[in-house]
């Protein structure tokens, strides 16, 4: 007879093995791709609901792999961090952002003061230097700290004691904004929210997905409902995540909240994208 645990043992194993080595190519070549400029950045806008203009971009990180061609970051992210290579990378990153941040700002003036959000890892949330080098690379760009918002993910902040916090809040005290990122996927507690230096919610894009059909699931609608009523009431600017279509946006308007992202408006892209689209807005 045909042996078919044998056939799949076959079909199984060469797949694992590519992913193994690929994992493997990855975490040598990883080290030493930041000595090797393979690093970019693209942006995401951040699209105010109310009027439709460009309030500012989210950077999203990528390595040109020699080999593999673009990685996205879920590719990469959790090797770094694994690597320690998180924190230099991380501060790249927030250099390289905040320089465009700069350049938004004086080109584009007439499309209002443009903002950069910035991913921070729980690694570079540890990291003793995380303030100064902020503090740094702000002062070095001659960007002002309001112009800044560090999207910090909710899960990295649960249960987090004051000294996980106390740096937060000196940045916070500064005028960079806090946001906490993919909210409602996450187990805090509600009440916690008081107690954390953020000024922004950024609401998981699985609560946008639910607004997909018009009109929306009812319960979908209420969930989002019940989270802007508090965020507000906390004095908490509210951002979608995943807008990807008209009638999501509208609905997510209607609900109260603030700031939207998503394919809808623009796919992440090189920075020359949302000068366009900036500009656009501005000259109406
Ligand atoms: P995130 O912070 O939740 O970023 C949003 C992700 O959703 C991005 O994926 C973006 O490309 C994607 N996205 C945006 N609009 C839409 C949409 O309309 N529909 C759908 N389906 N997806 C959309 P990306 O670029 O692959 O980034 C994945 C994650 O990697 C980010 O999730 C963030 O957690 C992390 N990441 C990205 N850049 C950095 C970084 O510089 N540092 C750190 N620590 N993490 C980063
Ligand atoms: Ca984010
Ligand atoms: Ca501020
Ligand atoms: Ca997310």
């Amino acid at each position: 007879a045909k042996s078919a645990g044998g056939n799949r043992f076959e079909l199984a194993d060469p797949e694992a093995d590519a992913r193994a080595i690929t994992r493997h190519g990855l975490t040598t070549a990883l080290p030493t791709a930041l000595d090797r400029g393979e690093f970019f950045i693209e942006y995401q806008p951040l699209v105010h609901l109310g009027d439709g203009s460009v309030r500012g971009a989210e950077a999203l990180v990528r390595w040109l792999h020699p080999q593999h061609g673009v990685l996205g970051p879920d590719r990469f992210i959790p090797l770094a961090e694994h690597t320690g290579l998180i924190v230099p990378l991380g501060r790249w990153v927030l250099e390289q952002s905040v320089r465009q941040a700069r350049e938004w700002r004086e080109r584009y003036a007439q499309a209002g003061p443009l903002r950069i959000n910035v991913n921070l890892s729980p690694c570079q949330l540890t990291h003793p230097r995380l303030v100064q080098d902020t503090v740094e690379i702000l002062e070095r760009a001659g960007v002002d700290p309001d112009a800044l918002c560090l999207e910090v993910t909710e899960s990295a902040l649960i249960g987090a004691d004051d000294d996980l916090l106390k740096p937060l809040r000196r940045l916070a005290e500064m005028g960079v904004d806090i946001a906490l990122d993919d909210f409602g996927t996450g187990y805090s507690n509600l009440a916690n929210l008081r107690r954390l230096p953020v000024s922004v919610l950024k609401l998981d894009r699985s609560f946008t997905q639910g607004m997909q059909q018009y009109p929306a699931d009812p319960v979908d609608l209420k969930i989002v409902e019940g989270i802007v009523s508090l965020a507000h009431s906390l004095d908490l600017a509210v951002t979608v995540e995943g807008v990807e279509t008209g009638a999501q946006a509208e609905q997510l308007r209607i609900l109260g909240c603030d700031t939207a992202q998503g394919w809808y408006y623009a796919r992440p892209g090189p920075p020359e994208r949302l000068h366009d689209l900036a500009l656009v807005d501005a000259t109406g």
